[in-house]
């Protein structure tokens, strides 16, 4: 039995991860929930799986949990300290599934106090990555990655120091045929519309941007310790082919799998074990044909972004996600057009200048730096 402590409850890894759960009451048991506002579905998920802990960021909302879990004997806590102190507490297994940086201390306490991580969190690990993977040297916490293309490469990574390249697929999103002058009059409700899975909406517009990507490059140079130099990206819009490692002898293994986020947390969830799940079964002869190309750079600059914060390292990473956050989040609300997403990130990092971040405490200065800054040029574009 795998205790499990689940953070991100309430999104749409959080659900994925119950559904799995539920499915295998003889194999998992939950001891938290948290989520950031919505207590009433956290509420409803704490009864479900008979948490003994739910926790909410945003402490104006504990009396509502409160009194929805009253008398179920489900303790309730509230705030950030709450939330990292929660992590804290020992469990077999964490599942990271907050977004955004939101999910960095909480993660971290988790890697600190040596609990194995399945990480969805990819902020977490790019706004702070040398300092979780030092935490978990030290703690000897073992970080899972749930994110599906990180998941294709730990299932085929056998040794890093035999291997050429890793591969990332993208499946360019929905405006992978798109020119500039259509994407500038993309809506947010287009956006979150991915072909192939179905996300979160940060997430979703993210893998429009290719934001998602550039994201994702960084944090396999986190989780495999691969340099940006083996590091790459192909565009795969059937997305079942999730990863690839090529070997320096030439041989490439690849992980295939259907879109479906069930099969990479059921991995980690089980991890070293492999347990059932309900999704469709992967079927190449009525998948017909698998596409691959380059990326492209120029109508998805995200991506170029990216690629240059995981070369200067230090502050980028961090500052890149943040802009990102608040670009996307400006975007959502209707503030901006999608090209500005990018746009402001680009802005962002001009205005800053590359710093190293070796603590917890600089990384949040970087973080809110950048936020502000970016705040200011979402204003800028938004009065236009
Ligand atoms: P959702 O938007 O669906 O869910 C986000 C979750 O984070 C919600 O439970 C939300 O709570 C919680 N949250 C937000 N802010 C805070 C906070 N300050 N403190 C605590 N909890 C908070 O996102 P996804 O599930 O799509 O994504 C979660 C993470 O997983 C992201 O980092 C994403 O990049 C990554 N990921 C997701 C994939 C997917 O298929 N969805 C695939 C690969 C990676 P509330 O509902 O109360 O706001
Ligand atoms: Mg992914």
């Amino acid at each position: 039995m795998k205790t499990i402590t689940l953070l991100g409850a309430t999104g749409s890894i959080g659900a994925s991860t119950l559904d799995l759960v539920a499915r295998n009451p003889d194999r998992f048991r939950v001891h938290a929930v948290a989520s950031g506002r919505d207590w009433a579905k956290l509420a409803e998920i704490a009864r479900a799986c008979s948490a003994q802990v739910a926790v909410i960021a945003d402490e104006d909302r504990l009396p509502e949990l409160a009194e929805a879990l009253a008398g179920t004997g489900t303790q309730v806590r509230a705030g950030s300290t709450a939330m990292v102190e929660t992590a804290a507490e020992p469990v077999d297994l964490v599942v990271a599934a907050i977004v955004g940086a939101a999910g960095l201390a909480p993660t971290l306490a988790a890697i600190e106090a040596g609990t194995t991580v399945a990480l969805a969190n990819k902020e977490a690990l790019i706004c702070a990555g040398d300092l979780m993977t030092a935490a978990a040297a030290r703690s000897g916490a073992r970080i899972l990655p749930i994110d599906s293309e990180h998941n294709a490469i730990f299932q085929v990574l056998e040794d890093v120091g035999r291997i050429s390249r890793i591969v990332l697929t993208a499946s360019g999103g929905p405006f992978r045929g798109l020119s500039r002058e259509d994407m500038a009059r993309v809506t947010p409700a287009e956006a979150v519309r991915h072909p192939n899975w179905s996300m979160g909406a940060k997430i979703s517009v993210d893998s429009a941007t290719l934001m998602n990507k550039g994201l994702e490059l960084i944090e396999a140079h986190h989780l495999f310790g691969v340099g940006p130099d083996r590091l790459g990206v192909l565009v795969h819009p059937q997305s079942l082919v999730h990863g690839l490692v090529e070997y320096v002898d030439g041989s490439v293994l690849a992980q295939l799998g259907p879109a479906d986020m069930r099969v990479p947390i059921a991995h980690a969830l089980a991890w070293p074990e492999r347990i059932e799940t309900p999704v469709n079964r992967l079927c190449l002869a009525t998948a017909g044909k698998l596409e691959f190309e380059e990326p492209d750079r120029a109508r998805f600059p995200a991506l170029a972004l990216a690629e240059a914060a995981l070369a200067a390292g230090g502050c980028r990473p961090c500052v890149l996600s943040a802009a990102n956050e608040v670009a996307v989040g400006a975007f959502l609300e209707g503030r901006i057009g999608f090209l500005d997403i990018a746009a402001v990130v680009s802005d962002t990092l001009s205005a800053l200048a590359v710093a190293p971040v070796t603590t917890l405490e600089e990384v949040a200065a970087a973080d809110a730096v950048a936020r502000e800054v970016a705040r200011s040029f979402v204003a800028h574009r938004a009065a236009r």
